[in-house]
């Protein structure tokens, strides 16, 4: 895996069809799901599939055996919108009847315009449409005998990590994101609720709770913070009560404002993982206020030395654009050179893109196509040698790791805390596995470093 050559747009922890093969019992309903998209959109799958099952559906992990298909889409890039009608065309062609959903679901006459014999388009987070877009397709038939739901609902992620979404939607305006507009304004979901969900995953065997909204560090905004049956929708006392579970708690999409600082001692503590999954965008500051985000950039310097100072383990991931409409050779010197100082353990990039709707696509001097393309790969190549020097300082250290995965080989995909699902690298260990069971933790001491992954073995 070489998670830094990658593109966020590429990141799709989902592109694997649903890992999920049931008994069907004769005459059940089948639903078949495509889930494209970021950790976000996985988790709306997974509510509609936990829903379904709930329902007395089976869930078919190929087109063949399905009624119906729900394709979940994306629509953060062009790219991903292309890429999201591929899907459905595919879709189309392998099974007939295909409901569409997500993100560019928004737009529904985009989706009708090439696909006009999709069954109904429904757009994010409209559970109940798609599921009455299901029912009317594909009648329900359940059996209340059989269509106990699991206490963990039906997942596409591997039993032992799960998706914990707090909130939906953003207050912020950036200008190369469209965000706001399909998602809306910020909407936390009460404290109390994510903690119910959290636990009953707990119960079930997660061991990994991988906490996603689009702004995790606002959580509660716009419920003034309100507590309900003893836990405030705070994101401090939400990661407290998460971290209170016993699982691994990660936080992802915490936005950079200054309160941050007050995350790092729960890391320090052990509550929650010491990793920050942190979109800095760029550092410039005049490149980041043609992007309508905060821009005092050489402070973020100095709050990533205080979290250091607090919690000297964190591992720190962001994600930047090169290439961004004005984006001078001057300000991509200056963002090497942050990079530089920043010591930032895990890195994406993106190459600016323009997207329909997007307020920068309006922005005047807009940056070649090869230019952009030589900055990336000189970001990159910063990232990289910043990467492997901070891996090779892990070599001879005892690091705690959770298993993901373990081949026919015996050779076990392991992630320390500095890594998450997907889009970190990984810990791998190439024998003495033989007790080892995916999702267990174990300690092991690394012996080898590469550019995005360590080795390492079992102590004897
Ligand atoms: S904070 Fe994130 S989701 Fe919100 S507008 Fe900016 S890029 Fe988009």
């Amino acid at each position: 895996m070489a998670p830094m050559s990658l593109n966020p747009p590429d990141l799709r922890p989902d592109l694997s069809r649903p890992r999920l093969a049931e008994e069907r019992r004769p005459g059940q309903p089948t639903i078949g799901m495509v889930s494209l998209g970021c950790p976000k959109a996985l988790v709306d799958s997974e509510r509609i599939l936990t829903r379904l099952r709930a329902e007395g559906y089976a869930i078919s992990p190929n087109y063949q055996g399905a009624e119906a298909v729900i394709v979940n889409t994306c629509g953060f890039l062009d790219s991903a919108k292309a890429e999201s009608l591929e899907a459905i065309g595919e879709a189309l062609e392998s099974n007939g009847r295909v409901i569409v959903t997500g993100c560019l679901g928004a737009e529904p006459e985009y989706i009708t315009g090439a696909h006009p014999k999709v069954l109904a388009v429904t757009g994010p987070h409209q559970y109940e449409q798609v599921l009455d877009a299901v029912h009317s397709a594909v009648p329900p038939a359940p059996d209340p005998f059989v269509d106990l739901l699991p206490a963990s609902g039906v997942k596409l992620t591997p039993r032992h990590y799960s998706y914990l979404k707090i909130s939906e939607g953003c207050n912020h305006r950036c200008k190369f994101c469209v965000i706001p507009d399909m998602r809306g304004r910020l909407v936390s979901r009460p404290a109390h609720a994510v903690i119910r969900e959290a636990e009953k995953l707990v119960e079930s065997g997660v061991k990994e709770l991988l906490v996603i909204s689009q702004d995790t560090s606002a959580y509660g905004a716009d419920i003034r913070f309100a507590e309900e049956r003893g836990h405030r929708a705070h994101i401090d006392d939400l990661a407290r009560d998460l971290g209170s579970l016993g699982a691994w708690v990660r936080l992802h999409y915490v936005y950079p404002y200054p309160r941050v600082r007050n995350l790092i001692p729960l890391m320090a503590e052990g509550l929650v993982l010491p990793y920050l999954d942190i979109p800095f965008q760029h550092a410039h500051p005049d490149t980041l206020k043609r992007m309508a985000r905060p821009s005092a950039q050489t402070e973020t310097l100095t709050e990533i030395a205080a979290w250091r100072e607090i919690c000297p383990e964190i591992a720190l991931r962001s994600t930047f654009i090169v290439g961004y409409p004005g984006e001078t050779e001057a300000e991509f010197d200056y963002l090497l050179d942050w990079l530089d100082e920043a010591q930032l353990d895990r890195v994406g990039c993106f190459k600016y893109e323009d997207v329909e709707g997007a307020r920068s696509n309006a922005l005047p001097d807009h940056v070649p196509e090869a230019v952009k393309q030589d900055r990336w790969k000189r970001f990159m190549e910063k990232a990289q040698a910043i990467s492997e020097k901070k891996l090779a300082a892990k070599v001879g250290t005892l690091q705690e790791v959770l298993v993901d995965d373990i081949d026919a080989d015996g050779i076990a995909t392991c992630r320390t805390k500095a890594d998450a699902p997907e889009i970190d690298g990984c810990l791998f260990i190439d024998e003495g596995t033989k007790g080892l069971s995916v999702g267990d933790l174990v300690t092991v001491e690394v012996d080898e470093a590469g550019e995005y992954d360590l080795w390492g073995r079992l102590p004897g």
